[in-house]
């Protein structure tokens, strides 16, 4: 499906956001099992230092992500589940003295990126210290030089477990896991996803052209624990300079990587349809790539691989693109538990009478329904983009790991209508169904029949359905309704 991209943000290069008086670091922030906290009420704490974690396996750890005190616990709602979810406030001592990073991994000499010449930094450890695409001189590499034979790759899966990694393209399912197969499952291809198909959405592009030494270097690190025998790297075609620019990488780093240019077409950044079209193979129905010998990771998730393994670093902070109806559409890069209100405020705020394409507010079911804090009723406030985001109506909800944009819709709000049965959504649909029966079945609560008359589980929400909907239905709303009773029924079994 081809949508305006409005990606206002593709040429602003990545900007430190401020770092926050306060934040709120959610104890779940990964598919899988709830963080305990490890801090306490009245603690000191540094930047990078554990505060949440769990013994279970489907886990990833939180850390402090400014030094200061624990001031409160508190409740927040995480907005994919509507459940409540336990959270620590840290409030700055304005500081942010870190916690000493453990490069232990690493020998002597090792930083896995080498540029030579007159760059700044190498690693762009420094916050903020993103890299320019002009004038770099690589020198030419060999795995040995990046410090990877030598290395154990259970240590390297317990280093980017204790760093908290989680897929940053918003599935947020733990990193260490995805990386850990069953013995069954034989990965012979390892996919990394630069399509970033989302209209407005420009992180992970950016951190490509900015980071791209980092992205190929976390990737590098995969292929040790996995062994793939082919590692492709899908971008769509509207990114032309990242295509060159990671191109030009690969040769000067002395990488086997190939890049795949892809049409830019919603939701080509799937990841049932990158491997479809990458590979020509199907993943089955209710199954995963690795069900088909394929692995699928985002680019900035590769990035924090790197930093994880090399630099020892807990994942603290991510880019943000803070976009639509602000005054100055940016990306950020933003440490995790800032409130949502500081990204938009340092944009300028939310700008009247900016419509941004498609710009109707959707009726999202109950978490649209916007508090107080948003300024204009017809200003919908959404986490990601305009057809897997999620509606945010409270401004103090703080940015977490699956942040990946802040985007401010304006436009008249418009109510579910009953539905004309004009096909659309059959049409636009990547897999094939039914959409418009899976929600005459899931409003009767006839589940069993979305899964196996109508087979929900192939549905991955990427929303074409319900943006091409004339009838304004939240098809989306009323599938994730069907499959979590679905889940709540095999829970209960
Ligand atoms: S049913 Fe809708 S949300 Fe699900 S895959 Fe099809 S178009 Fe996407
Ligand atoms: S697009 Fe909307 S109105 Fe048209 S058939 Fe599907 S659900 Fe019904």
């Amino acid at each position: 499906m081809k949508v305006p991209e409005n990606k206002l943000t593709a040429k602003s290069p990545i900007e430190p956001l401020p770092l926050p008086e306060k934040v709120i670091i959610p104890l779940h922030q990964n598919i899988g099992a709830p963080c305990n906290a490890v801090v306490k009420r009245g603690e000191k704490v540094l930047t990078g230092q554990k505060i949440g974690d769990s013994e279970k396996f489907v886990n990833a750890p939180v850390h402090a992500t400014i030094s200061g005190e624990i001031t409160a616990t508190t409740t927040v709602i995480n907005p994919p589940t509507g459940k409540p979810v336990t959270a620590l406030v840290i409030t700055s001592d304005g500081a942010d003295r870190w916690v000493e990073l453990d490069k232990s991994l690493v020998s002597s000499q090792q930083s896995a990126v080498k540029p030579v010449g007159n760059q700044q930094s190498a690693v762009g450890s420094q916050r903020g210290r993103g890299r320019g695409l002009s004038t770099i001189d690589y020198r030419l590499s060999t795995e040995e030089d990046y410090g990877l034979s030598a290395l154990d790759s259970r240590l390297v899966l317990d280093r980017i477990r204790a760093a908290g990694l989680v897929g940053l393209g918003g599935a947020i399912f733990p990193t260490h896991v995805k990386l850990s197969p069953p013995r069954d499952k034989k990965i012979d291809t390892v996919i990394l996803n630069g399509c970033e198909c989302e209209p407005y959405i420009t992180s992970d592009h950016r951190v490509m052209l900015e980071y791209g030494e980092q992205v190929l270097s976390g990737l590098n690190i995969i292929k040790k624990v996995l062994s793939p025998d082919n590692i492709y790297i899908a971008i769509e075609d509207n990114k032309a300079d990242a295509i060159d620019h990671l191109g030009k990488l690969i040769v000067a780093m002395g990488f086997d990587f190939k890049i795949i240019p892809l049409k830019s077409k919603y939701p080509m950044g799937a990841e049932k349809i990158l491997t479809k079209l990458v590979l020509g193979r199907e993943v089955p129905i209710g199954g995963l790539p690795l069900d088909v010998g394929v692995v699928v990771h985002n680019v900035s998730t590769t990035k924090a691989i790197h930093d994880a393994v090399f630099e020892g670093r807990p994942f603290v902070e991510r880019v943000v693109t803070v976009t639509g109806a602000v005054k100055n559409p940016k990306n950020l890069l933003v440490r995790l538990g800032t409130p949502l209100r500081s990204l938009i405020d340092y944009c300028g705020g939310i700008q009247s009478g900016v419509r941004g394409q498609g710009s109707v507010c959707r009726d999202r079911g109950a978490g649209a329904d916007l508090r107080s804090p948003i300024p204009d009723s017809s200003t919908e406030v959404i986490l990601g983009g305009p057809f897997m985001g999620i509606s945010q109506p409270d401004l103090d909800f703080p940015v977490t790991k699956g942040t990946n944009c802040v985007l401010v819709k304006e436009g008249r709000r418009v109510k579910e209508q009953d539905c004309i049965s004009c096909g659309r959504c059959l049409e636009v649909c990547p897999m094939h169904l039914v959409p418009t029966m899976l929600v005459r079945n899931a409003r009767a609560s006839r589940y069993d029949d979305c899964k196996k008359t109508y087979y929900i589980d192939n549905c991955f929400e990427c929303g074409a359905c319900a943006y091409t909907c004339p009838a304004s239905i939240p098809i989306v709303q009323y599938i994730k309704v069907a499959k979590s009773e679905l889940i709540k029924r095999v829970i209960s079994e």
